[in-house]
């Protein structure tokens, strides 16, 4: 280790940077053949590629490529490459973590021999992209193997191990309504193991208004838990300083409890820092139908599940993993601002673009802009780290998390639970989530999405409870007719099977289902348009909250708030194209000090329950409230 980690904004620098031989294979095998520059991925772990990433982009936790999951007989360049580039980024004073694919492998050479793979309920092996199969958590020969990596990754020089798609088994999609395909491993340890432990057998269908159905999958995903506390476990008594993080995938904007059986509150305990990659990297799409898209919703539902000494991170793309090319810097620090303002981290995405010819990486000479963006809002926010702790938020209008029924209604509640959290982001106004039993303190108004636990809040005098499915226009929808038809959920599970198997395993099916934009119905939630108009007039109408703390700007603009000793942060990210004139409502009268980023200078303003800021990405004014409200 080269310093003790400090696990805060600007003192923690992610980056994303999967290079060398064994990604240039992976690039290969995931994307059937697709051009490599190879010479980035190279130079990637040499001294050139340090230069661009640490003293360019000062980025000082770099992720680097150990195990992809090839076979030991090809992989072992890759474990060598690692120790080469491991020491190069520790010459520079920097840390590394080794990538360990954790929940699938490829299927090639000695691993076609192996019996750890995950079984559908018809015996079958269950796919992770092409060439490679899920491997089973339950298997103990697949555990051992994946202690082996994280052993020879520390005595390599690893200061980290990141673990990559912690995934049990087979994972359901929803189509039409209906959650299709199943949940989970069926091989005979995984049902040996649940009949004896549970009594019965693991469902073969994702039903979630069957009792037995819900049983399994907090099964399933405590298992999950139990494996990487196991893996951090016997790392840490292999280095005792060995930190840990792990890829908490989408968890907030896709039930990844239910698909994946990812359970996030279990998991962030056991890691030093979390992760959660995600297709959140903010885009505001004003056109016809309006969609924004932003890490407010990822980072605010995450912050109350994360226990007090964590730190969060995120990675965010657009549509993903080898099909984005590197973004436009302003793009870029518009989410590493929007990630600071919401207090966590930015992992740098520095690797897996496609450039419209080839995969490629962001040490290439010809993203230096973006280099230089990365690094310049890096040193900033360094400089400034003190804005962003010993400090609490100080929304008054809150969110009461659903809870359990958000995965397990998930097809009829997400859409109005994060319609209401739109509405709110458009409208300029701050809030945050709470959990059910958290205190109610500071809030004055507070939405409510479960009736169920709208009957469990006492009457408070001071808050206004809305309770958001009862407004005009928010009522849930009906079940789909699919959902209830059990023999049509077959035909059309079957159906979107034999597409996904075909779209893995064939180059042409791959490049006619990559043309008609198949991976964007995969990783472009609905859930980032915004509710039609009149819906959005019904919920602010109720909230009332017209004369109170919110942003007012033609196009959107996060306004975060936050309270440290006593002074209150208002936090200001632009999600529009150009700069834009804003006007914060504040209830008091007071001075402001005001602060861009990439800016040393504060300018100060006395204000009178306005205050006129101009905003090209983000910008923190620090306000000292005149005494009295006003
Ligand atoms: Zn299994």
């Amino acid at each position: 280790m080269q310093k003790k980690p400090e696990y805060k904004i600007g003192q923690y620098r992610p980056v994303y940077f999967w290079a060398g031989p064994g990604t240039i294979r992976m690039n290969r095998l995931k994307f059937m053949q697709v051009p490599v520059d190879e010479a980035v991925h190279h130079t990637a772990h040499t001294e050139v590629g340090a230069e661009v990433i640490v003293n360019r982009m000062h980025q000082n936790w770099i992720h680097l490529t150990y195990s992809w999951g090839f076979p030991p007989e090809e992989e072992q360049e890759d474990w060598d490459s690692f120790e080469t580039a491991t020491k190069t980024y520790h010459q520079h004073g920097k840390n590394v973590f080794a990538y360990i694919q954790s929940s699938n492998c490829v299927y090639d050479g000695s691993f076609r021999k192996k019996d750890w793979y995950v079984r559908d309920p018809q015996g079958r092996k269950h796919y992770y992209y092409s060439g490679r199969y899920m491997t089973c958590f339950q298997n103990r020969d697949w555990i051992n193997y994946l202690k082996e990596r994280v052993a020879d990754a520390i005595i390599r020089g690893a200061d980290g191990i990141f673990f990559d798609n912690l995934w049990y088994g087979c994972q359901p999609s929803s189509l039409f309504g209906a959650w299709l395909g199943m949940a989970g491993c069926f091989c005979t340890t995984c049902r040996d193991r649940y009949t004896r432990e549970e009594g019965k057998e693991i469902p073969r269908h994702v039903d979630l208004n069957d009792e037995e159905v819900i049983t399994y999958l907090h099964w399933r995903a405590a298992r999950l838990t139990e494996v990487v506390a196991d893996l951090a476990s016997y790392a840490r008594e292999v280095k005792e300083d060995i930190q840990i993080s792990a890829n908490d995938y989408d968890l907030v904007m896709r039930p990844s409890y239910l698909i994946y059986g990812i359970d996030f509150p279990s998991l962030a305990k056991i890691q030093d820092v979390t992760m959660i990659e995600n297709f959140a990297l903010p885009l505001w799409t004003p056109h016809k139908r309006e969609r924004l898209a932003n890490n407010a919703l990822t980072i605010r539902n995450a912050r109350p599940f994360l226990p007090p000494d964590k730190h969060l991170s995120v990675i965010s793309y657009d549509v993903g993993i080898g099909f984005d090319p590197v973004y436009p810097a302003r793009r870029i620090l518009q989410g590493m601002a929007e990630a600071a303002a919401l207090g966590c981290s930015m992992t740098t995405k520095g690797t897996e673009y496609h450039d419209g010819k080839k995969m490629t990486l962001i040490n290439a000479a010809e993203y230096a802009d973006q280099q230089q963006a990365i690094g310049d809002f890096s040193r900033w926010l360094e400089s400034h780290q003190t804005i962003y702790t010993n400090r609490e938020n100080s929304s008054k209008v809150a969110l009461m998390h659903p809870a359990d029924s958000l995965w397990q209604k998930w097809l009829t509640l997400a859409p109005i639970y994060f319609g209401a959290a739109q509405t709110l982001i458009k409208a300029g106004i701050p809030w945050k989530v709470i959990k059910p039993g958290d205190s109610l303190e500071g809030i004055n108004t507070l939405l409510v999405f479960n009736p169920e636990q709208k009957k469990q809040l006492a009457a408070k005098p001071n808050i206004r409870i809305i309770t958001v499915p009862n407004l005009p226009g928010w009522q849930p929808k009906p079940d789909s007719w699919v959902a209830h038809h059990p023999y049509f959920r077959n035909v059309i599970s079957n159906v979107a099977e034999v597409l996904i198997r075909t779209y893995h395993a064939n180059s042409f099916s791959r490049s006619v289902m990559d043309h008609l934009g198949m991976a964007k119905l995969v990783t472009q939630t609905n859930l980032y348009y915004l509710p039609t108009l009149q819906k959005q007039t019904n919920l602010l109408s109720a909230l009332q909250q017209m004369n109170s703390i919110r942003a007012i700007s033609n196009e959107p603009i996060l306004l975060e708030i936050w309270q440290q000793d006593d002074l209150t942060q208002l936090h200001l990210v632009n999600y529009a194209q150009q700069p834009q004139h804003v006007e914060v409502i504040l209830p008091w009268s007071g001075t402001a000090r005001i602060i861009t980023s990439g800016f040393a200078d504060i300018k100060s303003i006395d204000f009178t329950s306005s205050l006129f800021v101009e905003v090209d990405i983000y910008t923190v004014c620090f306000i000292h409230q005149d005494k009295g409200v006003i």
